[in-house]
């Protein structure tokens, strides 16, 4: 069989897409002996590394100087006057990304992986071409892991004048206001940027609540939190055009007010990146409407047996560990002989906002619907460091509990290091702990953590749909 395959294909294996998922596999299956090629038609490290989490975190550190300088006050601290300079940012972040751009290609070499810096497009189901040179090679199996690109909402009038999170790591000057639509994670996290940078900042969500996949006190506490920031957030109204004012833009929202502003900002989703990527003619079969994603099982297999699909063109929850994990189970399918099945249960994750979010586990709604009975665990309280500082800022931690089981549901956390946090609270709850395991727990003190295990007494059951 090897010997059979060594002289039909090119490669054992063949990566389209250089990101989080694509270089987790490539590396590997190079490491393992594999004959890996990898096309990355852009810059190595993908969505996360070039414009995605490492930016993004960069830029919510460089946004929160300007509260430490303020709180310093309180602890007897004198901060002359700052300012902030732009370019100096953008061009630090740059020089950090290249860094680990560097890193992610040294770590393919070092696996003898061949890369090829180009777009590539399948000819048939084996047959790959690469659009900078028009060279065709074939392989035995291929990894779809193209990632995912912005919504650019082209049916709205004016959404060319837009830009999305792509463009704004890099604008030539900071606006001096801004207008975000959407309330997910990325226009909420760039609206407490923007903010903190100090851009005039309001945020346009079509909901009644930001952040609609989160649980409920988390949502409106942060929406209160942003607000009190100065943060304007308009809800039940989305962008119906943007045209140009001069060097200014007018936004028309559906509420019939117009914004004119420096910047108009879409960040109301991402879609699969399964177009022109030869899909079609590779027999590999795509989700129906609009999202147009890689249709895969639960071993990340496409309707193609030897073309697999990891990460966010298989839209199934597009963060960045998760497109590793899903890699990683396909190297233990398909070249360790052990059958691995990606788990998506019990996924932490961190909203970079400003005060933080974590959460890991059902929302005391989820909860509700799942559970006759549960219990809510909830301490809302100024944290230490706030003290002396006098921001008025306070910090949520939550537990939803099974009543009848005592297992723990879900926790969910406002506030400075949220996500850290979730992160332990994660293995937890991953290796099923209860409400007992977490009482029976010492506390750190001082410190804020400690309230998930002095929380001794429910605040409220909700017992079949009914608070108690
Ligand atoms: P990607 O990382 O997007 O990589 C796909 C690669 O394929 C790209 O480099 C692309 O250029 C290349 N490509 C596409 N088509 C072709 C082709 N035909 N030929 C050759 N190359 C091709 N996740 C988190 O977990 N935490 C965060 O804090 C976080 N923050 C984010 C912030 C922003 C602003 C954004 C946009 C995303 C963020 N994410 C975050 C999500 C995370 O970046 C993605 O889930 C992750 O990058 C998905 O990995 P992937 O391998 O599927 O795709
Ligand atoms: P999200 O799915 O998080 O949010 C999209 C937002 O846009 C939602 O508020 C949604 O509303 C709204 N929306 C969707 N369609 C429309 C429309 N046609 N008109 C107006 N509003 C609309 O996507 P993001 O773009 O914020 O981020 C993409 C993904 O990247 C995230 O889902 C996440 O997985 C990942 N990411 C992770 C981060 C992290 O881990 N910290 C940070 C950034 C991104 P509604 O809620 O009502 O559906």
């Amino acid at each position: 069989m090897w010997s059979l395959t060594m002289a039909t294909y090119d490669y054992d294996l063949f990566v389209i897409g250089g990101g989080s998922g694509g270089v987790r596999a490539g590396r590997l299956a190079g490491a393992m002996g594999k004959r890996v090629g990898l096309a990355e038609e852009y810059r190595m490290g993908g969505t996360c590394v070039i414009r995605g989490c490492v930016p993004k975190k960069l830029y919510v550190y460089a946004s929160q100087f300007g509260e430490s300088f303020e709180d310093a006050a309180g602890y007897g601290w004198s901060v002359g006057t700052s300012t902030f300079d732009w370019r100096t940012l953008v061009d630090a972040k740059e020089k950090e990304i290249t860094r680990l751009e560097g890193l992610y290609r040294k770590g393919l070499e070092g696996s003898k992986v061949e890369i090829f810096a180009s777009r590539a497009e399948l000819v048939d189901a084996h047959t790959i071409e690469l659009k900078s040179t028009g060279q065709r090679v074939t392989a035995e199996r291929i990894l779809i892991a193209t990632g995912g690109r912005v919504n650019r909402n082209t049916s709205m009038p004016g959404h060319e004048y837009c830009i999305s999170s792509d463009e704004a790591f890099d604008l030539a000057e900071l606006p001096k206001s801004i207008v975000i639509a959407g309330g997910g994670y990325i226009a909420v996290e760039f609206a407490n940027i923007f903010h903190g940078l100090g851009v005039e900042t309001t945020l346009v969500y079509r909901g009644k609540e930001i952040l609609s996949r989160f649980d409920h006190d988390l949502r409106v506490l942060l929406s209160e939190a942003m607000t009190a920031k100065g943060i304007r957030i308009v809800t039940e109204t989305v962008f119906n055009a943007v045209r140009k004012e001069g060097d200014r833009l007018a936004v028309e929202l559906s509420n019939g007010e117009t914004l004119i502003v420096d910047q108009a900002m879409l960040a109301i989703g991402r879609l699969p990146n399964s177009e022109g990527v030869g899909l079609d003619k590779a027999g590999v079969a795509l989700s129906k409407g609009d999202h147009g994603a890689v249709i895969v099982d639960e071993y990340s297999r496409t309707s193609q047996p030897h073309i697999y699909a990891v990460g966010d063109v298989t839209d199934r929850v597009q963060l960045t560990p998760v497109a590793i994990h899903e890699a990683m189970c396909f190297l233990e399918t398909v070249y360790k002989d052990n059958p691995t099945r990606p788990d998506h249960d019990l996924i932490p994750t961190v909203v970079f906002s400003q005060p933080e979010i974590g959460t890991v586990g059902m929302s005391e709604d989820e909860a509700i619907k799942s559970y006759p009975e549960i219990e809510v665990y909830r301490a809302h309280f100024r944290p230490m460091k706030n003290t002396l500082s006098g921001r008025a800022d306070k910090m949520l931690m939550k537990l939803v509990v099974d009543g009848k089981s005592r297992k723990v549901l879900g926790a969910h956390i406002l506030g400075p290091d949220a996500g850290e946090m979730a992160q332990l609270i994660g293995i937890a709850l991953k290796a099923g702990a209860s409400k007992d395991d977490f009482d029976r727990t010492m506390a750190v003190h001082p410190s804020a953590a400690e309230e998930f295990v002095t929380m001794y007494n429910p605040t409220y059951r909700v017992v079949n749909g009914e608070r108690i």
